[in-house]
């Protein structure tokens, strides 16, 4: 196989009609396959079944004197706040434990900085008008969402290998209408990189003109390798403290992706005193969180060195569906040179950059021939690749066989979207 640039038309034509025939035998196989969304496959499920049985005697139902089924402690019982702790290397002090979703908790700021104001606000952000975010991008559509979703005007800041573009960020960070930035350091989504220390440290010392600045920081990925060793990270509380920004950081968790996403454990991390103004306002919303369900999680995960022995279990069965992924992209696309991609080491995705102006197309010919991908333009602000270039592929869900017949689809999609670019008009 040859660099597509360097066919000629005639070619590029055969090239063409080949990729096109085999498109369409493809899709008459008439499949249905989803690589949309980061979900966990069956047998990842099925690995952590122990957590069903984890707390079956109402004797056990104890935490520290505190009886997990009873009202109160509304911001988590002991073991389960030291747990996170332990994971994200804060103090137990910093963390509050939430419900089944650390999205719920992101959602929660930055509702409550529109409704009440966060800890520094002059006024809630409701009565400020003309408020913007920082999106980093390629990034996750779910947090871009809820910015979006409260009238903010979104502003994309690329990403690059070490993270967000910083001379980017520190120029828009100085006007005061910019009120936060959304941030998933560790095997970033989509893209799976890991925020440089350079990167981290600017953004520890960022001196935003916004007394209010939301730094999210979703650690959403936070002990989720399926390559190598675990990667130690810092933690990003005690750095911001240094540069006098102990109350700008807003750290998220979740065993999501570690027990049952929908069913697990989450949590925040933060300054005191931001815990202590976020605990007065949730004790408005909340009697308690579901303390059965963290006292579950705590028996279930034990401590950090067992959840990353349980990490290496998925790591097992989610190596096997990367690679699969990645053989295919190097096997049938790198040698045409139309494309580009990341090869993480973990997190939950593969992030591709296809040739510009053919992502969308990719997308509705994957459609077309059963196999689901998340939207083109998903990964950027309001949905919009302004290059319409990048796909996220998640390929934890399918089973590998899936996977391997899904990849053979995506790549012919990938060809003939790339040669229905190159091809002189008629
Ligand atoms: N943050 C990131 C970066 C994610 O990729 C996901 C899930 N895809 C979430 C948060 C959702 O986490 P939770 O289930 O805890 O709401």
């Amino acid at each position: 196989m040859r660099a597509y640039r360097e066919l000629s038309a005639a070619a590029l034509a055969e090239e063409h009609a080949r990729v096109a025939a085999a498109y369409a035998k493809a899709k008459a196989k008439g499949l249905a396959l989803d690589m949309s969304r980061g979900k966990p496959g069956r047998e990842q499920l099925d690995l952590v079944s122990g957590l069903l049985t984890a707390l079956s005697d109402p004797a056990d139902c104890s935490d520290g004197g505190i009886d997990v089924r009873n009202y109160g402690n509304l911001t988590g019982i002991p073991s389960a706040k030291a747990l996170f702790a332990e994971l994200l290397g804060v103090q137990p002090s910093q963390v509050i434990v939430g419900g089944n979703a650390s999205l719920t908790l992101m959602y929660d700021v930055i509702s409550k900085a529109f409704t009440h104001g966060l800890l520094h606000s002059e006024k809630p952000w409701s009565k400020q008008g003309g408020l913007k975010f920082l999106c980093p991008a390629p990034g996750y559509d779910r947090h871009f969402r809820i910015t979006e979703s409260f009238g903010m005007t979104l502003i994309t800041v690329p990403m690059t290998p070490e993270g967000p573009a910083m001379d980017a960020v520190e120029a828009a960070a100085a006007d005061p209408a910019v009120k936060g930035m959304w941030c998933t350091p560790k095997y970033s989504n989509p893209d799976g990189i890991i925020y440089s220390d350079a990167t981290i440290a600017r953004i520890a010392a960022l001196k935003p003109a916004a007394p209010d600045f939301a730094l999210m920081w979703d650690n959403a990925y936070c002990v989720h390798e399926f390559a190598g060793d675990f990667v130690p990270f810092p933690d990003m509380l005690s750095l911001c403290a240094t540069h006098g920004n102990a109350d700008m950081v807003y750290e998220f968790a979740s065993t999501s992706k570690i027990t049952f996403p929908g069913a697990g454990i989450s949590c925040m991390a933060m300054s005191q005193a931001n815990a202590a103004h976020f605990e007065k306002l949730l004790s408005v919303q909340l009697i308690s969180a579901d303390k059965v369900n963290q006292l579950r999680h705590v028996r279930y995960l034990v401590d950090k060195a067992h959840v990353l022995e349980l990490m290496r279990a998925h790591a097992k069965i989610l190596a096997p569906k990367f690679a699969a992924v990645l053989d295919a992209l190097e096997t049938e696309i790198a040698p045409l040179d139309i494309a580009t991609w990341q090869r993480p080491k973990g997190g939950y995705f593969v992030s591709f950059n296809a040739m510009p102006g053919t992502a969308a197309r990719i997308y509705t010919l994957c459609k077309e021939a059963g196999v689901v991908m998340t939207e083109a333009g998903a990964t950027y602000p309001y949905g919009i690749d302004p290059a319409d270039s990048n796909l996220r592929i998640a390929p934890t869900l399918p089973s590998p066989a899936e996977l391997a017949a899904a990849m053979e689809i995506f790549c012919l999609c990938v060809r003939l979207a790339a040669l229905e670019a190159l091809l002189p008009r008629a």
